[in-house]
């Protein structure tokens, strides 16, 4: 798949961004169709398409960054009472721009935006089950390095 997206043009200069960030590694910038105002995207300036191909250490430099942006969405003009992160890995996750891409959402009261869930009650057997086969992988890669 070609890792090619428009978000590799904004990096590059080719296409238009209003930026608020920019070091060696990440860039951060104005979503063009923000879901409350000041809506930010931060990005690795590497075309990394998902989580599974974005090295560890600029994930945590994504978040170190999405943290700045939310003390400076609260201290800048944006009104924001609250932030939300969100980062979606996946088609059937809502990614439709194929660079990773954390969003930060400034939040203020009745903006509308959410999260459509159904939360469940799960048994402690089931959760408990779940929580050992993701332990288990999570040994098995540790096994292996
Ligand atoms: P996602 O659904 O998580 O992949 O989000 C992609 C985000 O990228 C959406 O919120 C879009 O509004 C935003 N977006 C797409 N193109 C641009 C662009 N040229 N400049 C800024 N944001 C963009």
């Amino acid at each position: 798949m070609n890792p090619y997206t428009i978000f590799s043009e904004i990096i590059a200069g080719q296409a238009e961004a209003s930026t608020v960030y920019e070091d060696d590694d990440v860039l951060a910038f104005m979503d063009i169709r923000p879901v409350t105002p000041g809506h930010l995207l931060v990005i690795p300036k590497v075309p990394a398409r998902s989580l599974a191909e974005l090295d560890p250490a600029l994930g945590g430099k994504l978040f170190q960054v999405g943290q700045r942006l939310a003390a400076a969405l609260r201290a800048s003009e944006v009104n924001c009472d609250g932030v939300n992160f969100f980062l979606a890995d996946g088609v059937t996750a809502g990614q439709e721009v194929f660079h990773v891409h954390l969003h930060v959402i400034p939040r203020t009261p009745g903006d509308g935006f959410g999260l459509r869930a159904r939360p469940t009650s799960p048994r402690r057997a089931d959760l408990d089950y779940l929580a050992g086969s993701i332990r288990g992988v999570l040994e098995q890669e540790a096994g292996n390095s």
